[in-house]
């Protein structure tokens, strides 16, 4: 393993980023809201543009909607080094999650700059379009481009008021044909290695007092849609025990899917997230009703046997309800390990700067996901507060903040010094 090198990154001006990055959200919205597409978004882009190029990096966006900021290394054609993550947030959203990320890895190129620590790679340092699950129902639309994973059936799909993802991606000054002809550009550079700073957003480091998290996998997800359908009836005439009510069945369901999530042995997670009862009114026993959840897990073989045990729960106590249903189930993301070589130079670098450090599977995917089909790829957790993200309660101290940008930067520096060929 090669020697560490560690820097100091100051506190004051990564603060002051996240700060001036936080002011610019949607003013109607609760939290720090910058969703895909909207105009706060585009104006933090502009920011994080400017920030970068301050920073020393040459920018460009490409032709997918990303951000990428290069550092040029001693050596341009060896495989570049990539690191990047997202400043898009939730509705509702918090400060940090992916935004540490990106202005974290800003302040490494910094300190490299500042130290005169030429890297013998190219670094991108990339702010990835759009990392949250949008309208669409699709997340990490910038590396999913990328990794040559987004099809035109995608650009194709249509929101509720009918808007289909193309004509986003047009309203934001995106060509979607270039949208789809940004892998096979992104293809054409050999990358070496890829690693993402982010917020644990859970529990675990915290419990565990741990610094830094070295992140081993990322959990799969299988998405489920539930159809019920029963028989609609007058709510004040149709006797108890005549009753084809779907809503019955479906909160069954809901209760089933609470159960295998608490089920799960090592790791693992069901949620229902929405029912949409039809008709809706208070004298009709509901005749239609469409349920969403899903399940993750890094164990696929549960989640494989989880998916199965609960499709018969679901469907044995709708019919006990006289109530059919259909069940569509489809895959978000599957599981995608980290590579050995980088956990390995996590975990060194956490150990040279003196960081406690877990390795810890990741429940909440990420553009990692999709960048692991170009290049071996890892992940640096630091801790959440109560674990909590997606909320404007979202929050991690800066000296945590700095804690895991000192990881980053010696993680980096290790791995550009790593041969082309280590595995
Ligand atoms: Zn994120």
């Amino acid at each position: 393993m090669t020697d560490i090198k560690t820097l100091d990154p100051v506190a004051e001006r990564v603060q002051q980023d996240l700060d001036s990055l936080a002011e610019i959200r949607d003013p109607g919205a609760a939290g720090w809201t910058r969703t895909v597409f909207s105009e706060p978004y585009r104006a933090s882009r502009d920011w994080v543009r400017r920030r970068m190029t301050e920073a020393g990096l040459t920018v460009h966006a490409d032709g997918a909607g990303n951000l990428v900021g290069v550092l040029p290394g001693r050596n341009p054609s060896a495989p570049a080094l990539v690191t990047g993550s997202h400043t898009d947030t939730v509705e509702g959203g918090g400060r940090f999650d992916g935004i540490v990320g990106v202005l974290g890895s800003l302040e490494v190129v910094r300190q490299l700059r500042e130290h005169d620590l030429g890297l013998n790679r190219d670094l991108l340092v990339v702010d990835f379009l759009g990392e949250e699950s949008n309208d669409y129902g699709l997340s990490c639309l910038g590396s999913r481009s990328l990794a040559g994973e987004l099809t035109t059936e995608d650009l194709d799909r249509r929101d509720l008021r009918g808007v289909s993802l193309a004509e986003r991606y047009l309203g934001f000054g995106l060509d979607p044909s270039e949208v789809l002809a940004s892998a096979a550009r992104f293809a054409r550079r050999d990358l070496h290695r890829y690693v993402e700073l982010h917020v644990e957003q859970g529990p675990v480091l915290e419990e565990r007092g741990a610094a830094i998290g070295v992140v081993t996998a990322i959990a799969a997800i299988r998405r489920l849609v539930a159809t019920f359908t029963g028989r609609p009836d007058h709510a004040g005439t149709r006797p108890m025990g005549d009753r084809h009510d779907a809503l019955v069945a479906a909160a069954e369901a809901v209760l089933a899917v609470r159960q295998e999530g608490c089920g799960a042995p090592v790791h693992g997670v069901a949620t229902t997230s929405r029912i949409d009862s039809d008709p809706g009114s208070p004298n009709v026993v509901p005749g239609l009703v469409r349920m969403y959840a899903e399940m993750r897990s890094v164990d696929t073989g549960w989640l494989t046997d989880a998916q199965r045990r609960l499709a018969t729960e679901i469907e044995r106590k709708a019919a006990g309800h006289g109530v059919d249903v259909d069940l569509t189930w489809s895959l978000d993301n599957e599981r995608v390990g980290t590579s050995q070589s980088v956990h390995e130079v996590v975990g060194h670098a956490a150990d040279a700067i003196g960081a406690t450090w877990e390795p810890v599977p990741s429940g909440a995917t990420h553009d990692a996901v999709h960048i692991a089909r170009l290049c071996p790829m890892g992940m640096i957790f630091v801790p959440s507060r109560d674990g909590r993200s997606h909320c404007p309660e979202e929050w991690t101290d800066i000296a945590d903040v700095v804690t895991g940008i000192q990881v980053h930067a010696a993680t980096l520096i290790a791995l550009d010094r790593l041969p082309d060929d280590a595995a």
